[in-house]
Order: C-alpha cells, then sequence, then structure tokens
C-alpha cells in the first residue's frame, strides 16, 4: 500500500513538473512569437515609409482602375441589375472573387517588403494575403453594398498574421477598403531555433528529476527487500537455533528419568546427542559471530602462496569423509604444480558452502562433481550437482546477503541465505568471480575463476 502510494506521489509530482515546464515553454513561445510579430510589423511600417518617400509603386494604383472600370460595367450590366432576389448572392460572390483577384494579380506590396526585409537581414520568406473590409457598388443616387466583412465590423485582425496596413479607396463607381496582412513562411523554424536552449534545458531538468526518482524509488525497493530478508534471516535463524537447544533440554530432561539412570548405554547416547547438538549450536553462534565481524570490518583475507591442487584434495576428503552415508562425491583435479595467492580458511569455506549446497539441494540420491584446471592464467574450479537447479530469475538473486529460494523447499532444508553470499565475496576478494548455469530439475554448476 505504501510502496503504491510512493509510486503515486512521485509520478504525481512528475506530472506536476512537466506541466509547468509545458506551460512555461507555451508562455516563452507566445512571447516570442508576440515579439517576432512586433519585429516584422514594425518594419512593415518602415518599409510602407520609406516607399513613399521613394515614390515607388505598391501595385494597388492599377488595381483600383481595373476596379474602377469593372464596377462600372457591373453596375449597368443585365446580371445586376436584372438579378432576382435569389439570384443576388450568387452575383455577389462572383464579384467578390473577382475583386479579390484583381488586388492580389496586381499588388507589388510583397515583393517591395520581401526586398526591403532582406536589406534588413530579417530571415524567412513571407506569404500575403488580402482580407476585403468592404466593398460597394455606387451609382448616381444609390449605393450597392456587394459584402461587408465581419471582422472589419467587428475591428479584429487577423492573429496568426502580421497585419501591415489598410488600403481604402473611392471612385465614380465603387467604394472599397482592405487588410494588407503578410506571414513569414518558417516561423515555426526561427521560433524553434531561438527557444531551443530553453527546451534543452527544460527536457534536462524533467530527465534529471525522473532519473532521481527512478533511482531513489528503486533504493527504496532494495531497502525494503533486504529489510524482508533480514527479517526472514531472523526467522530462521531462530529456527535454526531452537532446534538443538530444545534437543538439549529434551536429553537433559530424560537423564533425570529413573529409567535411563540404570541404563549405562542410554546415558551415555544421551550425552552425545548432547554433545553433537552443543557442537551444533556452537558452530551456529560462530557463524553469526563471523557474520557480524565480516559486516562491521573491512573483508581482508590473509594472502598466501597456496597449491591449489593439494589443499582442493583435503578439502574434498574431508567433506567426503562426512558425508559418505548421504552423497557421493567424484572429483577431478589436476592441478599439478598450480599455485595461486589465497587464504586457505576461506578458500575452504569458499568450496564446503558450495559442496554442501550440491548436496543439500538434491533431494534424490546426490551425486556432487568436483573438477578443477587451470589454463596457467586462471584456476577453474567447477561444482556440480544433481539437484533443484535453480530458476532464471533466481540465478540473480542468490548470491545476495539472506536470500533463500522461498519456493519449495525453504522449511525443508536448513540455511540462513549466507552460503553463496560468502562464496561470492571470497572469490572476488581473491580477485576472481562466480559463475553459475543451472536450470529447475536439471541440477547446478557453480564455476569459481581465479587468477593464478
Ligand atoms: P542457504 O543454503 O543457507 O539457504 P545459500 O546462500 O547457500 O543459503 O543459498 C541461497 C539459496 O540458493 C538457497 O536457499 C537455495 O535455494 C539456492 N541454492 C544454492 N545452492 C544451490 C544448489 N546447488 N542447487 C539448487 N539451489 C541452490
Amino acid at each position: 500500500m505504501r510502496k503504491k502510494l510512493n509510486l503515486s506521489a512521485g509520478i504525481l509530482s512528475i506530472l506536476v513538473l512537466v506541466s509547468v515546464q509545458t506551460y512555461i515553454i507555451g508562455q516563452i513561445w507566445m512571447q516570442k512569437d508576440e515579439l517576432f510579430r512586433m519585429k516584422y510589423s514594425r518594419l512593415s511600417t518602415e518599409a510602407l515609409d520609406y516607399f513613399e518617400n521613394e515614390n515607388r509603386t505598391n501595385g494597388f494604383d492599377t488595381a483600383f482602375a481595373y476596379i474602377e472600370y469593372y464596377s462600372g460595367i457591373i453596375l449597368n450590366s443585365d446580371i445586376y441589375k436584372n438579378a432576382k432576389p435569389e439570384e443576388l448572392d450568387t452575383v455577389r460572390t462572383i464579384i467578390k472573387t473577382d475583386i479579390a483577384e484583381m488586388l492580389s494579380e496586381r499588388e507589388y506590396l510583397s515583393k517591395l517588403l520581401t526586398e526591403y526585409f532582406s536589406k534588413h537581414n530579417s530571415e524567412g520568406k513571407i506569404s500575403t494575403s488580402i482580407v476585403i473590409n468592404f466593398f460597394d457598388l455606387i451609382d448616381f443616387n444609390t449605393t450597392h453594398t456587394i459584402f461587408v466583412n465581419d471582422d472589419y465590423l467587428n475591428d479584429r485582425s487577423d492573429k496568426s498574421k502580421i497585419f501591415v496596413s489598410r488600403f481604402k479607396n473611392e471612385n465614380n463607381h465603387h467604394r472599397v477598403s482592405f487588410d494588407f496582412y503578410i506571414d513569414i513562411t518558417g516561423k515555426r523554424a526561427i521560433l524553434f531555433r531561438e527557444m531551443l536552449i530553453s527546451l534543452i534545458l527544460s527536457i534536462l531538468s524533467i530527465t534529471v528529476v525522473v532519473i532521481i526518482f527512478i533511482v531513489a524509488y528503486r533504493n527504496l525497493l532494495e531497502e525494503r527487500r533486504l529489510s524482508e530478508l533480514k527479517t526472514d534471516f531472523i526467522n530462521n535463524m531462530t529456527h535454526e537455533l531452537k532446534t538443538p537447544l530444545s534437543t538439549i533440554t529434551v536429553a537433559s530432561k530424560t537423564l533425570e528419568l529413573d529409567k535411563i539412570l540404570n541404563s549405562r548405554d542410554k546415558i551415555i547416547e544421551t550425552a552425545r546427542m548432547i554433545g553433537k547438538q552443543s557442537v551444533n549450536l556452537n558452530k551456529l553462534i560462530n557463524l553469526i559471530l563471523e557474520i557480524s565481524i565480516w559486516e562491521r570490518t573491512e573483508f581482508e583475507p590473509e594472502m598466501k602462496q597456496m597449491a591449489v591442487g593439494p589443499v582442493l584434495s583435503d578439502i574434498v576428503r574431508g567433506f567426503r569423509a562426512g558425508h559418505s552415508e548421504s552423497a557421493v562425491i567424484i572429483d577431478n583435479i589436476s592441478l599439478e604444480g598450480i599455485s595461486i595467492k589465497a587464504d586457505v580458511t576461506y578458500f575452504t569455506t569458499m568450496i564446503n558452502n558450495l559442496l554442501s549446497n550440491g548436496v543439500k539441494y538434491s533431494p534424490i540420491n546426490p551425486e556432487v562433481k568436483i573438477e578443477a584446471t587451470s589454463d596457467g592464467t586462471e584456476v577453474i574450479i567447477k561444482i556440480s550437482d544433481n539437484g533443484v537447479g535453480i530458476s532464471k530469475c533466481d540465478q540473480k538473486l542468490i548470491f545476495d546477503k539472506f536470500y533463500r529460494v522461498s519456493q519449495g523447499d525453504i522449511h525443508k532444508t536448513k540455511g540462513l541465505g549466507l552460503g553463496l553470499y560468502y562464496v561470492k565475496r571470497i572469490a572476488e576478494a581473491h580477485g576472481g568471480r562466480v559463475e553459475l548455469r543451472s536450470q529447475p530439475g536439471r541440477g547446478s554448476t557453480f564455476t569459481i575463476i581465479l587468477p593464478v
């Protein structure tokens, strides 16, 4: 529940951050866009003054003359005069299109503006648009309003385009007003380039926060996992300690019974049992003490030159003697003349841990094989068994402190989840590594590789 809460809180804060950043970027974009429009609008005004002073034609004079001529024709044409009310709309649409065409075909202003902008180092090509506000046909005593643009009435200007100027013209047969707009093609690319640094910084800050969140969340999960493993460890340890203790308690109580006191053999048997369990208890306590020493002090093995072959053979012999009834131990050690720098005690612990795991996790006719070879630069020790095997996902975790594969045998096999953790630490302290190949149900092979 808390895990989910932490995750949702984290995701929520990232979402808030992304929204704030998006809002800020949006605001910057709008500001830049406004500045951009203001710049071109200012340049256009300057350009218009400049052309007026220079007496350059913008092409509209010619267009107005054509419109006047056209208006005269329309006013006298039967098409307009005798148009039925239901035909009037179509006729007006035709007039509207014609007027717009006459203006845009003859205008010369866009060319002049392009020239002026490039002279003033302003990038981007321009596209133009003409919005006619109204157009009236005039005869001697009447005005025929052909069309009026809503924009003109509401005095609205087109927001996406840059307003240049409003032009008006009145003559005998017509009256027209229109607005001239420009748009800079590639404006988005220009604005984007200007905003690149802000964008990069914003993406960077979001990425950093996301990374920090992921790292922190993973650490949190890891800590929780470790604390769960510790709890498991304490439960296991208590269980491990309780077994010999309860045997000792029962055995000592038995010694008080009259039945037993009369039989010398039974007393000896019980005393032996107490002795054996005390040894077990002692081993466990030593192991726990060792763990705390390993945790508190830096792990520093005493490295001495060691002939690996004979040491390995000794370990195997000792182990075989202890497991003569429960398992078959096969060895194939060919390490004549090879010696490495190692701490004999730790080395022995490492090999013994792997051998006893091989037996422990092979429930049916355990057969543990130990093979050792060397290519002159490395010593390779392979310990394989015919046991339960380890799944891919557990393979990644079994070298962790306190980790035990939870499904299946956890209650049947004793252990504290420390054996492989030590194996890995010892191998690494010797400059080596441990590799594992295993398949559930098909046994496991642990390989220790140590430098010569
Ligand atoms: P422990 O044996 O005390 O549980 P280890 O660190 O030695 O702790 O092993 C961790 C886990 O790895 C074990 O609980 C067991 O599930 C698994 N494991 C270790 N060795 C083998 C093996 N040879 N075959 C199958 N599983 C193994």
